[in-house]
């Protein structure tokens, strides 16, 4: 017997023609009342040949939180994908992917420069869920080589904002 479940847009994608770091839009959904909420596939590594380590993600999903909604409008959420190669980023409204690529490189930028740690937001006992696994360092360094690589609005053709 085979187990039925709904198809997901992000398992349909070839994962071996893609070629990060890009924004990718991976559905826009209406709702009843008119609303549009887009859902982006940030993808910051190339799929199964690197992946960010947990310490220096978690540290890159905190500082995205405010950075990215500092920068764009309608955002709703940004959350690491499992496979630690990139985030979903999910906002009210449409954006072009160019405008949510340059968007990420500002806040990548900023991240890279981030010189306190005491500037990383939530990451005390009482507003993390894991606070002592962050790395302030390692999200620093993923976030200069991402830039270094540049940022396509394009999956799979580098297209660099
Ligand atoms: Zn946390």
């Amino acid at each position: 017997m085979q187990l039925k479940m709904a198809k997901v847009e992000s398992f349909t994608l070839d994962h071996t023609k893609v070629k990060a770091p890009y924004v990718r839009l991976i559905t826009e959904e209406n709702g009843g009342k008119g609303d549009t909420i887009s859902n982006y596939d940030l993808r910051l590594v190339q799929p199964n040949a690197n992946a960010i380590p947990t310490a220096g993600l978690h540290t890159i999903e905190h500082l995205l939180a405010g950075l990215l909604r500092d920068r764009l409008a309608g955002v709703i959420d940004c959350s690491p994908f499992g496979c630690r190669t990139g985030f979903h980023l999910i906002t009210w409204g449409e954006h072009s992917t160019t405008e949510v690529a340059k968007a990420l490189k500002g806040a990548l930028e900023e991240i890279a420069t981030v010189t306190k740690w005491e500037d990383v937001p939530g990451v005390d006992v009482y507003s993390c869920g894991n606070y002592r696994d962050h790395s302030l360092f390692s999200a620093k360094e993923w976030a200069k080589k991402i830039l270094d690589e540049g940022i396509s609005d394009d999956a799979f053709n580098r297209n660099v904002i």
